[in-house]
């Protein structure tokens, strides 16, 4: 894999845009509640997990639906591409726990017609799929991906209607990542691709307990680090196995950040709430680049607390995230997706050389009279 990056930078020192190097295996980690402050260059030594992902592509711009800054229907966006609102939207807006399949609690039922998935693409091109989630709320994708509700697959061969292999709801980040690992592992053996979504919700219950203390010592702080020390786990994990190494790429963002009111984010309009990190890995250390500088074609960086930007081209958005997954697996966009639809969002980096010469074409065309 360290070669095949090696070639893209090659070839994007001649061309762009860039192709992207494709994983075995994506991870998307969405950590609920999470502040992007914590992934702030100071805090590199109290978070070397978040830390190290940061050193990739990635954005403390990002931004979660423009009209709901609650868990379920954010990770409804995380799940199918779609806002919530609107024709095209999922459709989901509560957080309560869903009512049971049979009693309309899959997407599908909600919206009045299939809502396709992250997981549909996924399982339909052969890959395992899994979902390790924090909060029983999640179970809402069980029921609408399950054998009894999913549609049949739509890529030969057929792979059977259950578009998800697994599903585990345990709320310890520790004990979740031997889920994650066991579905990675498990998809190594067989030599198959694998998608995991993993939900990590310890911040969010520390936030709605004692707010989203960003102090020093602070129980949400802990309540990071913790989340913090599984990732450094992943990655050791990941380091040290060579079936994995370099084949894993990561994709981890939140659901929405919190603290307005100050034990909760329930208020859409607030930059405490409204603002979310969006970081990719792509599967080895590579350096750190900022996602909107890189897609100013395709996206608009709010100001900081902006939600986003009138008449001009969104921001970049949890909603964006499973079809740059796909992307990351060699896989089509999911069907019906409104949020990086054609698989746009440009994830790998320019290489030092091209940024040079690109500065050097800018200052000198600065320079004419
Ligand atoms: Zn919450």
């Amino acid at each position: 894999m360290i070669a095949v990056v090696f070639a893209v930078c090659q070839w994007m020192q001649a061309a762009a845009p860039a192709p992207l190097p494709t994983f075995q295996h994506v991870v998307i980690i969405s950590v609920d509640g999470l502040r992007p402050e914590c992934v702030m260059p100071e805090l590199e030594e109290a978070y070397p997990g978040l830390a190290r992902l940061a050193r990739g592509p990635h954005t403390l711009q990002g931004r979660c639906d423009p009209e709901t800054s609650i868990t379920l229907p954010n990770h409804c966006s995380l799940v199918t591409g779609r806002l919530a609102s609107g024709a095209a939207g999922h459709g989901w807006i509560k957080n309560s726990d869903p009512p049971s399949r049979l009693q309309g609690g899959t997407l599908d039922a909600n919206h009045g017609g299939y809502v396709s998935s992250v997981f549909d693409v996924a399982h339909d091109h052969g890959a395992r799929t899994a979902l390790v989630a924090g909060k029983l709320k999640l179970v809402l994708f069980e029921q609408s991906y399950g054998a009894d509700a999913a549609e049949p697959d739509s890529v030969a061969p057929d792979n059977g209607r259950n578009k998800l292999d697994v599903f585990v709801c345990d709320t310890e980040p520790a004990s979740q990542l031997d889920s994650v690992m066991a579905t990675l592992r498990r998809a190594a053996s067989c030599n198959q691709q694998s998608l995991t979504f993993w939900h990590i919700p310890s911040p969010d219950f520390q936030g709605h307990a004692t707010g989203w203390d960003l102090s020093n010592g602070s129980l949400y702080r802990k309540a990071v680090q913790k989340v913090d020390m599984a990732l450094q786990q992943l990655f050791h994990e990941l380091d040290h196995d060579s079936r994995l190494k370099g084949r894993v790429s990561i994709v981890l963002t939140a659901d929405h950040g919190g603290g307005a009111p100050h034990i909760s984010h329930t208020d859409p309009l607030a930059p405490l709430n409204f603002t979310i990190p969006f970081m990719v890995w792509l599967g080895a250390d590579s350096p750190s680049c900022d996602l909107y500088e890189m897609n100013a074609d395709c996206r608009t960086k709010p100001l900081a607390a902006e939600r986003f930007k009138a008449d001009a081209t969104p921001p970049i958005r949890n909603a964006d995230c499973p079809n740059v997954a796909l992307a990351l697996m060699g896989l089509p966009p999911i069907a019906g997706s409104t949020a990086n639809a054609k698989q746009e969002l440009q994830i790998v980096a320019p290489t030092t050389a091209s940024v040079s010469s690109t500065r050097q074409q800018s200052q000198s065309s600065d320079t004419k009279p």
